[in-house]
């Protein structure tokens, strides 16, 4: 099976429905087709303060999330970056053949430092897609399935692979973003123009997976929409009612045409209803499931640490190729 790697940040105490329809319901899909890797990026995380207790939480939370929701941690490797010293080794020598302005342009970092200015940004954070490269190449990944925001990273990826491989020799496997579907954009329910982010300013428009069921419900009932009263997908001119579509299909697996078509003409009252109790009918196991795992830390801290010896073992020896390529052992 061809390789997959992919990842998400323990930055936030849950995970919120747009990464779980984005991401985790995609990756679960693709865990029958792929030899895949799913990793828990601390190290990224840190790139801006964390409170350690609390990261370290943080951490249990999303594997117990990624496990809850679908992942298969006997199939899928589920490990900790932080628990694979590779990483940081291989993110050094990538940066040595990175190139200051080829850095410079990635605009994620533009646009994260937008607000609070390059100044006070860590160079972590600078550095960030290096890293991030370094964890794509250790796993000779073929596939990377990301959301558009994180495609440049995968080019810079694509461009210092080709180039390690032409000065050294033949050492990584060049790897492929594969965006993940737009149609799984899930926005903010109170400021629909805005994707869904854990980075928001208040928390009402965001569906958190560990919200109670009743909380997930009521925020759904209160998400913005228009005074128009139909029902149909307009991105537009109606993107609170596209975004509700759009999160009906997403956890129905019904197609958003079907159910504009049997919406419409019934109000956004019945229409709002219909969407809570599909996210709670998809979600409140995927919630409980997670609580129950959290009861058991000591199994969860023994299974990550069961797949980050087994992601050491790809990742090592792709880092002694790294190295005894360039003249280091
Ligand atoms: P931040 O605002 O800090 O970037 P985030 O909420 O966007 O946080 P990430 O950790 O950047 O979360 O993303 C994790 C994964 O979830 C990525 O694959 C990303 O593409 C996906 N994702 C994030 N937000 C959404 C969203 N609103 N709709 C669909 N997918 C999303
Ligand atoms: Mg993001």
């Amino acid at each position: 099976l061809p390789r997959l790697y992919s990842g998400m940040q323990p930055s936030s105490g849950s995970l919120h429905l747009g990464n779980y329809i984005g991401a985790l319901q995609q990756w679960r899909a693709m865990q029958d087709d792929y030899d895949a890797f799913f990793s828990i990026v601390d190290l990224h995380a840190i790139t801006v303060p964390q409170d350690p207790a609390v990261l370290r939480e943080q951490v249990r939370t999303l594997a117990a999330q990624y496990i809850a929701g679908g992942i298969d941690p006997d199939r899928s490797c589920l490990y900790v970056q932080s628990h694979v010293g590779a990483h940081a080794q291989l993110q050094w020598l990538l940066s040595t053949i990175t190139g200051f302005g080829e850095a410079s342009r990635m605009t994620q970092f533009k646009d994260k430092t937008a607000k609070g200015g390059q100044e006070a940004a860590s160079v972590g954070l600078f550095t960030y897609p290096i890293l991030m490269a370094a964890d794509i190449l250790l796993y000779d990944t073929q596939v990377v399935p990301v959301g558009d925001d994180q495609k440049q990273h995968v080019e810079l990826t694509r461009d210092l692979s080709e180039r390690f491989n032409k000065r050294f020799g033949k050492t990584f496997t060049v790897p492929k973003p594969v965006i993940l579907d737009s149609g799984a954009r899930i926005y903010d329910l109170q400021n629909p123009a805005s994707k869904m982010s854990k980075s928001a300013e208040t928390d009402k428009g965001i569906v958190w997976l560990l919200d109670e069921p009743a909380r997930t419900a009521k925020k759904i009932r209160s998400a913005v929409t228009d005074t128009e009263g139909s029902i149909r997908a307009d991105k537009a001119e109606k993107p609170g009612v596209t975004n509700l579509l759009g999160i009906l299909s997403a956890t129905t697996g019904r197609s958003v045409d079907d159910l504009s078509a049997e919406f419409d003409g019934q109000g956004y009252g019945a229409f709002k209803t219909a969407v809570a109790d599909a996210v709670v009918a998809e979600l409140a196991p995927v919630r409980e499931r997670t609580l129950e795992l959290l009861a058991d830390p000591a199994e969860l801290d023994r299974l990550l640490a069961a797949n980050a010896d087994r992601a050491a073992e790809v990742a090592d020896a792709t880092l002694r190729r790294a190295l005894e390529a360039m003249g280091l052992r």
